[in-house]
């Protein structure tokens, strides 16, 4: 428990509130949303605005890794609040900087996720943050649902492969936040073609997917594809590694179209 039996906080990112908070979904999972979440705020910060970072994938969390955040690592707790720690200028937090030695978080349910993600919200003190990105799980369950009631204006960037596979799931979670109310402001496709030293073009996924995306949701208001991501050994390494493609390799394909995309936003 983070917070045991109090009544919680107010939110502090509500209508009125001067941060931007985008959500990354996907609907599928494996597409790259949490990595593509963590170079994106590592780009951000590199811009010199003040960056949040709060990981809802609660069963699948993967952000402390990503970022490089050691294991065991724990917010500063000071009164009934919680610092986050700050990683490549990403203030930061994540279940997984919870759980004790083997702790699992397997059989966790809709109201103790909605707990959970709240007071990453609530109790975690971020300071006045230009953007709050919320790298959100798989699927569009309950956490989507907590989240889409607990920040009814967020802005959502969905990502996708160029897979039908992926984009048609993609698809679906952009129509589920916008029932909520949230907007979709852009489809990011990932994993798309590597061109290789020798010309060749490696594209194991295909092509196709984010455009279709962005069509798809571009019915009622305009979705822009904001962004190809190649696939890219660099990127996975860095993920791999805890030190973001955009910090270790900067001038990789992925590192550049992640860049870019922080400045589109
Ligand atoms: P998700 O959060 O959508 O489940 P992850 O960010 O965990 O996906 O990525 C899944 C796997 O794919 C990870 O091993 C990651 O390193 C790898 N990956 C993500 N994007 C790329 C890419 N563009 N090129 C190569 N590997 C990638
Ligand atoms: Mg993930």
């Amino acid at each position: 428990k983070l917070r045991d039996g109090r009544p919680p906080r107010q939110m502090p990112f509500g209508p009125d509130s001067l941060t931007r908070v985008i959500l990354v979904s996907s609907g599928k999972g494996g597409v790259g949303k949490s990595t593509v979440t963590a170079n994106l705020a590592v780009a951000l910060a590199a811009q010199g605005l003040s960056v949040g970072l709060v990981d809802a994938d609660v069963h699948g969390f993967s952000i402390p890794g990503l970022l490089g955040i050691p294991a065991g690592t724990q917010p500063t707790r000071i009164d009934d609040l919680m610092l986050p720690p700050v990683a490549h200028g990403v203030k930061t937090i994540s279940i997984g900087m919870f759980l004790r030695d083997g702790e699992a978080v397997v059989a966790w349910r809709g109201p103790m996720l909605h707990r959970t993600v709240q007071q990453f919200l609530t109790d975690v003190f971020f300071g006045d943050l230009d953007i709050l990105l919320i790298d959100m799980p798989p699927g569009t369950g309950d956490i989507a649902i907590s989240i889409g009631q607990l920040l009814p204006h967020a802005e959502v960037l969905v990502v996708t492969t160029p897979q039908a596979a992926a984009s048609d799931v993609a698809i679906r979670s952009g129509l589920v936040a916008r029932q909520t109310g949230q907007r979709v402001i852009g489809v990011v496709e990932n994993m798309g073609a590597l061109t290789l030293p020798d010309g060749t073009v490696v594209d194991l996924f295909g092509s196709g997917g984010g455009a279709a995306v962005a069509s798809a949701l571009s019915e009622t208001q305009s979705v822009p594809l904001l962004a190809s991501i190649p696939l890219s050994p660099a990127l996975r390494t860095g993920g791999d590694e805890g030190v973001p493609v955009v910090l270790s390799a900067p001038d990789d394909a992925a590192a550049v179209a992640i860049r870019e995309l922080a400045g589109s936003l």
